[in-house]
């Protein structure tokens, strides 16, 4: 029996790939820091029956409607707003997330960003490598206080949850805002639950965990920092833009609000002139949230196990359908 014709769009390691060729007649794009092109991506999905795609792939109405085998797209993110995810319904074409396997480490990394911003952990480090070191002083790189502090969390779902037990552990109070409610959340966390407005009024950091919908676009605008308080920190690992990056810096230089910690951005990678980068007060990570070898491992092995169940007729393990879409 013929496989099914598979594209991954990015080289992948051969010990994650290979088993699955079993079942999958898969091709791979060559490089494994540079996404494939534009023109050869949608020559692929033409002749592919699946699509295994980063987060650097727009999967939009062209590709879809162009590829007449494409019966599957597996993204290797639990985010899938570079998914066109209503046009691939209405094709009939599965769409697939990682969802869960990568919680805790984006957490870990999420929590890990903020206290590097509150503690200037970033600057201190340079301090010493660019030979500054000379002397002890009281307040210095004196930076803010973590336990004890309230920390808001913006899209408490399984991100945020991992996140809001992190910062319970570190002694914090936890307000969250999300759509609905969630009672496990409030009961295990003691979170409470707070309307925008108020938990930008009274968070000393403020975490954005939402996925990237046209709900959420700039929701971190010039209103918003301006609600902030002035010795409070923004701190984002969900989309790049669900940040206004122009009101985020005009809020920084004008000290709005104390600092952020951004592992995303609007455009990615973030270009060296852009301004945020020469703020002190900014910690930049250039999206690193799920990047541990075990976790990346485990999303690429959940995607092409996804593929592997659509070409087999099993029920998918982690669909994104539009009931799913939090758009
Ligand atoms: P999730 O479980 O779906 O959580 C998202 C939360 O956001 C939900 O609780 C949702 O609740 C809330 N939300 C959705 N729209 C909202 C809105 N308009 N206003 C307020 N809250 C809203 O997703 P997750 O697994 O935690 O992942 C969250 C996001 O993190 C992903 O979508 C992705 O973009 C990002 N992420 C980034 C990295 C990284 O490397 N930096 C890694 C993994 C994930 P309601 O629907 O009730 O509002």
């Amino acid at each position: 029996m013929t496989k099914p014709k598979v594209f991954i769009t990015r080289r992948l390691p051969d010990e994650v790939v290979n088993p699955y060729r079993e079942h999958l007649d898969i091709e791979m794009w060559p490089r494994e820091e540079e996404p494939v092109g534009r023109q050869v991506f949608i020559e692929r999905a033409q002749s592919s029956h699946g699509l295994m795609t980063m987060l650097t792939e727009d999967v939009d109405e062209q590709i879809l409607s162009q590829s007449n085998n494409l019966s599957i797209v597996a993204n290797m993110a639990v985010g899938y707003d570079n998914v066109d995810v209503k046009t691939a319904e209405r094709l009939n074409i599965a769409v697939t997330n990682t969802p869960d396997v990568l919680t805790e480490t984006t957490a870990d990394l999420t929590f890990g960003l903020l206290m590097a911003t509150a503690r200037k952990m970033i600057e201190a480090s340079q301090y010493i490598k660019d030979n500054k070191w000379e002397n002890w002083s009281p307040l210095m790189l004196a930076g803010t206080d973590i336990h004890g502090k309230t920390i808001g969390i913006v899209g408490m779902g399984r991100i945020g949850e991992a996140v809001a037990k992190r910062a319970k552990g570190f002694g914090m109070n936890v307000l969250y805002y999300n759509r609905s409610r969630k009672p496990e959340a409030e009961e295990t966390f003691g979170a409470s639950y707070t309307d925008f407005e108020v938990l930008l009024e009274q968070a000393d950091y403020v975490v954005c965990l939402t996925p990237l919908t046209d709900e959420t676009k700039h929701m971190f605008n010039k209103d918003a920092f301006h609600r902030m308080k002035k010795d409070a920190f923004f701190i984002n690992a969900s989309r790049g833009a669900t940040v206004d990056e122009e009101a985020l810096y005009e809020a920084i230089i004008k000290k709005k609000i104390a600092g952020a910690g951004l592992d995303v951005f609007e455009q990615e990678p973030i270009s060296s002139e852009h301004p945020l980068l020469s703020c002190p007060e900014v910690v930049c990570l250039p999206h690193i949230g799920s990047s541990t070898k075990e976790t990346r491992y485990k999303m690429m092995r959940l995607s092409l196990d996804n593929l592997v169940h659509h070409f087999q007729g099993k029920p998918l393990i982690t669909p994104v359908t539009s009931s799913t879409d939090n758009s």
